[in-house]
């Protein structure tokens, strides 16, 4: 029996004009993700189907569920377009799949997009009941709650039959809706963002400030394995690595503790404005939650804002700290983050973080020194590396 899978796009049917742009980007980005396998890829405005090797089901399987833009999918048969051979194939499928000694309720469901096909959906719900009737006395129709949905599309030349369907994580396909850079911390909360942003279609390269000696290579490398998850899902990433270092000790010396988190992340700010610049970046995501700490009340948040004219994307902003952490599960990036090597951000967190900061007063603490130019030398000394997915990616050289 010829197997395909079946794929439903997600809500890129709804964007009638970039119908087209949404379908390569997800045909692009599957084929790239199955690029290792032996698999045929054919696209249409409503359905693309893959033809595969059987032995690779699996593996295929799981990558698709790791594509967003992807309503759902599923295993489907396919048949020539002829009412006979569509009959001959649900007895052949409903033989391989129904255990004969047990009873089932059905229920089938027609969708004709060949409109020129000689019955309509309704009629060929009818017909293909009455014969799956006639001819498998363990099937009973139920309509409202049946045990097994029988699908039947039936399209110009071809037609697919199946019966599960996998959900798929929706979404738009990663890439179509333009690039931003991600602030990844080792915390729970940035993969979380990153994950939630190219849910939305966002490509996304990702940005580290580290702090040597008072940060650890395990603390680089527990980005980097963080990056690798995120990977997963946006193929491949740069991870831009920012030596923070001068700057975040000139901080300490010149401005007051409980000021010194504000003006460090306005830093980040103003760096990650010129990253954006260099790296064709539309927008910066972070994983800020309102209230979450001092630096993430709104009135530190208009402050720190106040540096950069990018849109700033925050996709936990309104998320409570166990939602994210659920999130974090399930993308697997939980257990990474909660490894304890310390950030940057907390190195130096002052006893008394400012909850309520004072623009005019930070810009005079500013003043105090010449952040301009230790900006300008860290632009010049970034560390970028390609972050991919494959496991035989270890970055040995950097650590
Ligand atoms: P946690 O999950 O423990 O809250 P966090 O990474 O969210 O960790 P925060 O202090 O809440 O830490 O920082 C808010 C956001 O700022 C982070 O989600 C991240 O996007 C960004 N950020 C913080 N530190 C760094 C860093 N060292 N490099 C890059 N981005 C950072
Ligand atoms: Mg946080």
């Amino acid at each position: 029996m010829n197997r395909v899978i079946l794929i439903k796009y997600g809500e890129l049917t709804t964007k009638k004009g970039n119908r087209k742009l949404f379908i390569n980007g997800l045909y692009s980005h599957i084929l790239k993700k199955l690029k290792n396998l032996n698999v045929n890829i054919f696209k249409d405005m409503s359905r693309m189907y893959i033809e595969y090797n059987s032995s690779d089901e699996k593996l295929i399987l799981k990558n698709i569920g790791e594509i967003f833009g992807i309503h759902a999918y599923s295993i489907a048969y396919k048949v020539e377009t002829d009412l006979d051979k569509i009959k001959e194939m649900l007895t052949l499928v409903l033989k391989e799949k129904l255990d004969d000694s047990r009873s089932y309720t059905f229920k089938v469901e027609t969708k004709r997009s060949d409109k020129s096909f000689k019955i309509d959906s309704m009629e060929c719900n009818n017909e293909f009941g009455s014969y799956i009737l006639k001819n498998f006395s363990n099937l009973k129709v139920d309509v409202h709650e049946p045990d097994i949905l029988i699908h039947v599309e039936i399209r110009k030349e071809f037609s697919y039959i199946y019966l599960n369907e996998y959900k798929g994580l929706g979404g738009y396909p990663v890439g179509t809706l333009g690039k931003c850079l991600l602030m990844l911390s080792g915390g729970i909360d940035s993969p979380v963002a990153g994950y939630l942003a190219m849910k939305r279609g966002i490509k996304l390269d990702l940005v580290y400030f580290e702090a040597i000696p008072h940060t650890s290579l395990e603390a680089r490398n527990k980005v980097i394995e963080l990056a690798k998850k995120l990977a997963i899902y946006g193929l491949e990433m740069k991870l831009i690595i920012v030596p923070f270092t001068k700057l975040q000790e000139e901080i300490y010396k010149n401005v007051e503790g409980n000021y010194s988190i504000t003006i460090m992340r306005r830093m980040m700010y103003r760096i990650m404005e010129k990253l954006a610049k260099r790296f064709k970046s539309l927008g910066i995501v972070n994983g800020e939650s309102i209230g979450q700490v001092a630096s993430q009340t709104l009135t530190s948040m208009n402050v720190i804002n106040s540096v950069i004219n990018l849109p700033v994307i925050r996709p936990v902003a309104c998320f409570d700290k166990l939602e994210i952490i659920d999130i974090s599960k399930k993308i697997d990036t939980y257990d990474i983050s909660i490894l304890p090597y310390e950030d940057c951000c907390t190195v130096f967190v002052p006893k008394h973080p400012i909850i309520n900061p004072n623009l005019d007063n930070c810009l005079k603490m500013e003043s105090k020194f010449d952040y301009s130019s230790l900006i300008d030398e860290i632009m010049n000394n970034l560390l970028v590396i390609t972050i991919t997915n494959e496991e035989e990616n270890e970055y040995s050289d950097i650590l």
